[in-house]
């Protein structure tokens, strides 16, 4: 509850705040054992009782509040760290699949569709033994960041290992998921990426399948079909979609 207020209005109103609370209760209780004792409180009391309790609060709630903001700021960024990727930016295996459970469920509740697009780049390795694993990495930078671009607000995209992403598209039926990857496909395929003055060109499959009427299975089972999907389209050749049902 207070860390709650102190991450909310910042170090300066919660100090503030905790000072007026102590000279207020310490004022209270100065008052009260003076009125029970029958005794008149000498004015320095009255002042010691507001001084003391504002100097000792203040400075011992600037330093604790201090902390407690950095220890959370702290937290927010491991946070971050573990559910985006550094690299592409796009979410992390187990953050993408943890929040692509919970987007399945309530798809599934409201018998909605959903596509699952698994899309991994051609011949990677070539380009990491031709441009050196940095010249890779380039690579999937762009990468990411087109994916990001091209995707709604309401999408998702992971990456799912060293060369492998995937995309959650909500609302989104086969035919639009089959659009939708061969606008990828194609944005791809006339993309350059420049690394160190070398223009690097690449391609993409990907695999798609859709959680609709017809095919009503659990997640898992989802991202298998897509898989699938995805090795077919690299044995016919790469650089082209193939979707699950029709493959
Ligand atoms: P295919 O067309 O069949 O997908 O072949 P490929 O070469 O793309 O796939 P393969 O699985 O043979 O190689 C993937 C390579 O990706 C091997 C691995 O060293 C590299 N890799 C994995 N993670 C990273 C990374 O973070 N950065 C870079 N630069 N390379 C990576
Ligand atoms: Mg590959
Ligand atoms: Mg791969």
């Amino acid at each position: 509850m207070l860390l709650k207020l102190i991450i909310k209005h910042g170090r300066v109103k919660s100090v503030l705040f905790i000072t007026f609370s102590a000279v207020v209760a310490s004022a209270i209780a100065t008052a009260s054992i003076f009125y029970f004792s029958g005794h008149r409180m000498p004015v320095i009391n009255m002042y010691l009782t507001i001084i003391i309790p504002a100097v000792i609060a203040s400075l011992a709630s600037w330093r604790t509040v201090g902390m407690i903001l950095k220890i959370h700021g702290l937290e927010q960024e491991v946070r971050k760290l573990a559910d985006y990727d550094s690299l592409t930016s796009v979410m992390s295996r187990a953050a993408f699949l943890n929040m692509s459970e919970a987007v399945y469920q309530l798809m599934a509740r409201n018998q909605s569709s959903l596509a699952f697009l698994y899309i991994d780049i051609d011949d990677f390795k070539k380009i990491n033994d031709t441009y050196t694993h940095a010249g890779g990495d380039a690579v999937l930078k762009s990468f990411g960041s087109i994916l990001l671009k091209q995707i709604r607000k309401s999408d998702i995209a992971g990456r799912l290992g060293g060369e492998e992403f995937a995309l959650l598209l909500v609302n989104t039926d086969s035919d639009g998921a089959g659009y939708f990857a061969e606008k990828i496909r194609n944005s791809i395929e006339n993309t350059i990426t420049s690394y160190q003055g070398k223009n690097i060109q690449y391609t993409v499959s990907i695999g798609v399948s859709v959680f609709d009427q017809n095919n009503r299975v659990p997640l898992d089972k989802l991202i298998t079909q897509a898989d699938t999907a995805l090795y077919s389209a690299k044995n016919s050749g790469k650089n082209c979609v193939i979707n699950w049902t029709i493959r």
